[in-house]
C-alpha cells in the first residue's frame, strides 16, 4: 500500500472585491489527510477525527473530489482516506475545499502526477458543488496551487497563479457563530449598477497590478468591495468595529473571508499582523461569543507532504 500524509491548508477566499474569483493559501492553518493507494478498487474514508463528517464517500467532499479524480484516471486503484480535521467546518476559511484539495493533490502525487493543478481544481470543484451547491474554485484552486490565484474563467476553466509578495501576512478572526450559507448567499443582489461595477473591476484590477509590483499600498487601496460586503457583513457582529480597527492598527485592508463568518485582514509584515491580531482580542473579548484567531504568513506552494 503506497500512503502519502499530507498537510491540507486553510483558506482565504473572494479577497474583498475578487467574488468568487480571487483566494489566498494560509500556512499554518490547515488540516491534515493521509491518503493510500489500495489494490481494492473504490473509495473508503476509514477515519476522520476533529469534526463530526459523514464517513460515507458521496456525503464527504473528499469521497467527491477522489471520485471525480478516478473517473478521469487511466487504470485501476483503490483509495483509502483518514482525515485529521482542524479548520472548523463552515468557518468561512474553506474547511470542505481543503479536504477535497488535500485529497486529489495527494493521490495525484501518489499516481505520479498524471493530472495538472487545472485538473485538479476542477475534481476539487466537485467536492464544493457538495458542500455549498455550487462548483466555485476560490477556495480550491489557492490550496492546490499555493499564494493568490485568480479564476479568470470558470468556463472553460482557466485559473492563473498570481505573484505573492514575501510580506504579507494574514489575520483570520473565526467568530464561532453559525452563518447559514443559504443565508449569507440569498442577502447578494444578482443585479448590479454599472457604477458599482466599474469600481469592482478597478479594485481588483488593482489588487492584481500592486501583487505583481509587490506595491503594497495599492494592496491596501484595492482591497476594497462595494458590491458583496454591505450586504453581507450585516450577519457578522462587530464587522464594522473590527475592519476599521484592523485599519487603525496597521493593516492594508480587511474585510470578509469567504462567506464569513471569517473576518481577514491583510497586513505588510508580521508585527503589524500580530498588533492587528491583538486589538481584534479586545473588541471580541468584550463579547458573548467565542472565537479563534490565526496569524500565517502567505503559504507558497499550497498543499505539501508531511514527514
Ligand atoms: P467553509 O465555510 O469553511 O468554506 P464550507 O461551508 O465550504 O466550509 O463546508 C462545510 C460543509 O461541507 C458542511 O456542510 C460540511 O458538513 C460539508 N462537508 C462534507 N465533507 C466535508 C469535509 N471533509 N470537510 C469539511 N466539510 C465537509
Amino acid at each position: 500500500m503506497k500512503s502519502i500524509k499530507v498537510f491540507a491548508p486553510a483558506t482565504v477566499a473572494n479577497l474583498s472585491c475578487g467574488f468568487d474569483v480571487l483566494g489566498c493559501c494560509l500556512d499554518n492553518v490547515g488540516d491534515e489527510m493521509v491518503i493510500s493507494l489500495t489494490s481494492t478498487p473504490g473509495v473508503k474514508i476509514t477515519k476522520i477525527e476533529g469534526a463530526d463528517l459523514p464517513l460515507e464517500t458521496h456525503k464527504n467532499v473528499a469521497g467527491v473530489a477522489t471520485e471525480a479524480l478516478l473517473d478521469k484516471y487511466n487504470g485501476d486503484t483503490g483509495v483509502e482516506i483518514e482525515i485529521y480535521k482542524k479548520i472548523k467546518a463552515g468557518s468561512g476559511i474553506g474547511s470542505s475545499a481543503a479536504s477535497s484539495a488535500g485529497a486529489v493533490w495527494a493521490i495525484n502525487n501518489l499516481l505520479g502526477n498524471p493530472f495538472t493543478a487545472q485538473e485538479l481544481i476542477q475534481f476539487a470543484m466537485e467536492g464544493e458543488k457538495l458542500a455549498s451547491g455550487n462548483a466555485h474554485a476560490d477556495n480550491v484552486a489557492p490550496a492546490i496551487m499555493g499564494g493568490f490565484t485568480l479564476v479568470r474563467s470558470y468556463t472553460p476553466l482557466d485559473v492563473i497563479k498570481l505573484n505573492s509578495p514575501e510580506d504579507l501576512f494574514m489575520t483570520v478572526i473565526h467568530p464561532q457563530i453559525e452563518v447559514k450559507t443559504s443565508d449569507s448567499r440569498s442577502v447578494i443582489k444578482h443585479k448590479v449598477t454599472l457604477n458599482k461595477a466599474i469600481e469592482q473591476w478597478g479594485n481588483v484590477g488593482g489588487l492584481v497590478a500592486g501583487l505583481y509590483t509587490e506595491d503594497y499600498d495599492l494592496i491596501g487601496r484595492s482591497l476594497n468591495d462595494v458590491i458583496i460586503e454591505p450586504l453581507r457583513s450585516i450577519l457578522i457582529p462587530e464587522f464594522d468595529t473590527i475592519k476599521n480597527a484592523a485599519i487603525t492598527n496597521g493593516a492594508l485592508g480587511s474585510g470578509i473571508s469567504g462567506s464569513g463568518p471569517s473576518v481577514f485582514a491583510l497586513s505588510k509584515g508580521i508585527d503589524t499582523a500580530t498588533k492587528v491580531a491583538k486589538a481584534i482580542e479586545d473588541i471580541y473579548s468584550k463579547t458573548e461569543i467565542s472565537f479563534d484567531i490565526h496569524i500565517s504568513k502567505i503559504n507558497p506552494d499550497g498543499v505539501r507532504v508531511l514527514n
